[in-house]
C-alpha cells in the first residue's frame, strides 16, 4: 500500500512537473531513478581497472609496462598520481559542461553517487586518507557562476566516506585563463604558482594524505600545482576527479 502510494505520487509529479534527460530532453517514465534516457544512459563510459599508477587511466586504454601506462612511459613528467570514475567523453562531457556552466544541479547525486562508489571500491581500500579538500575557483570567477562544483563534490564524499573536509584549503592568488582554451604545455605554465596555501592550515597538514577533488582531470597539470603547495607542507596528496582521459 505504502508503495502504490509512492508511485501514485511520483506519477501524479510527474505530470505537473515531467521529469527529462538531462542531456536529450527526452522525456524519461517517472519509475526510472535517473536524469538520463536510455540512449544517453548507454553512452556512458566508466573508466576501469586496471589503472595506471601515475594518471589514473585504465591500462587497457594505453597498454603499458608494470602498472604505467604507455602515455606516461613516453612523456615522463612528473605528475601527481590521480583517480577518476568516468572516460571524458560522451554523455559524461555533456553532462559535465551543463552541470558546470549551465547549473544543472539535478546531476549532482548522480556524480557524487560515483563518486563515494568509486572511492569506495578501489580508493579506500588501499589507501590511508586523512582528509578531502578541492580545486579552488578564483573568487571573481565564483561569483560569476555561483558555486564551485568541485567543492560540492568534495563535500558530498566527505560526508558519505567520513573523511575530514578542509575548506578554502587552497586559495587561487589571480585569475588563470581556462585550462580547456590552451595547450598542454600552456596548460602547466598558466597554473604554476597560482595556488597558495590557506595560512590557518599552515600548522594542521603535515604528515597528512589529503585528497583533492576536481571535476575533469586531462593534463593533470591543475592537480599538480595543487598538490605541489601542500607537499611544501609536507602533506601527501592524491588527486580525484569524476572525469578524465
Ligand atoms: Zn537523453
Ligand atoms: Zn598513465
Amino acid at each position: 500500500m505504502h508503495t502504490l502510494l509512492t508511485v501514485s505520487v511520483k506519477a501524479i509529479n510527474n505530470l505537473i512537473q515531467p521529469n527529462y534527460c538531462s542531456i536529450c530532453y527526452r522525456r524519461i517514465p517517472f519509475t526510472n531513478q535517473t536524469v538520463f534516457c536510455e540512449q544517453c544512459l548507454q553512452r556512458i563510459k566508466f573508466n576501469l581497472p586496471p589503472f595506471c599508477e601515475r594518471c589514473g587511466r585504465s591500462i587497457h586504454d594505453s597498454p603499458g609496462v608494470k602498472g604505467i601506462c604507455r602515455e606516461c612511459l613516453l612523456s615522463g613528467k612528473q605528475r601527481l598520481k590521480v583517480f577518476y570514475v568516468f572516460k571524458y567523453e560522451d554523455t559524461i562531457r555533456e553532462a559535465i559542461h551543463k552541470f558546470k556552466y549551465q547549473g544543472e544541479l539535478r546531476l549532482l547525486p548522480f556524480f557524487s553517487s560515483h563518486l563515494v562508489e568509486f572511492y569506495r571500491e578501489y580508493i579506500f581500500p588501499y589507501h590511508k586518507i586523512d582528509c578531502i579538500s578541492y580545486v579552488p575557483l578564483y573568487s571573481g570567477k565564483f561569483r560569476e557562476r555561483e558555486f564551485n562544483q568541485a567543492e560540492l563534490l568534495a563535500k558530498y564524499l566527505a560526508s558519505k566516506a567520513q573523511i575530514q573536509m578542509l575548506k578554502r584549503l587552497l586559495l587561487r592568488i589571480r585569475y588563470t585563463r581556462p585550462q580547456s582554451e590552451l595547450d598542454e604545455k600552456q596548460r602547466w605554465e598558466n597554473v604554476t604558482g597560482v595556488f597558495r596555501l590557506n595560512p590557518k592550515y599552515k600548522d594542521t597538514i603535515s604528515g597528512k594524505t589529503i585528497i583533492i577533488i576536481d571535476d575533469v582531470v586531462t593534463t593533470s597539470a591543475t592537480l599538480t600545482a595543487c598538490a605541489r603547495e601542500l607537499q611544501k607542507y609536507n602533506a601527501q596528496v592524491m588527486g580525484f576527479a569524476l572525469a578524465g582521459g
